[in-house]
């Protein structure tokens, strides 16, 4: 311990998602997971609901993924 920034969380698991997308070890739906929107796949975006919890993504239109966004408070992800 000592001088270690916090590790930007959202930022490495956001990274994984894409690696996992590229590998093909997970499959982009066609919609929006919140608002089930049929949303191409290049505009659906990865939130993680549950950082503790790598598994729980949800994939969001544009949209939702703003709102999502917008909700949480200081930049903090919940
Ligand atoms: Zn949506």
């Amino acid at each position: 311990m000592g001088g270690n920034k916090k590790t930007p969380v959202m930022r490495k698991a956001n990274q994984k998602v894409r690696d996992d997308v590229r590998r093909g070890n997970r499959t982009k739906p066609s919609n929006c997971s919140n608002c089930g929107k049929k949303t191409a796949k290049n505009l659906l975006a990865s939130h993680h609901s549950n950082h503790k919890n790598k598994s729980s993504i949800k994939w969001l239109c544009p949209k939702c993924h703003k709102g999502a966004e917008k909700r949480k408070p200081g930049g903090k992800v919940n």
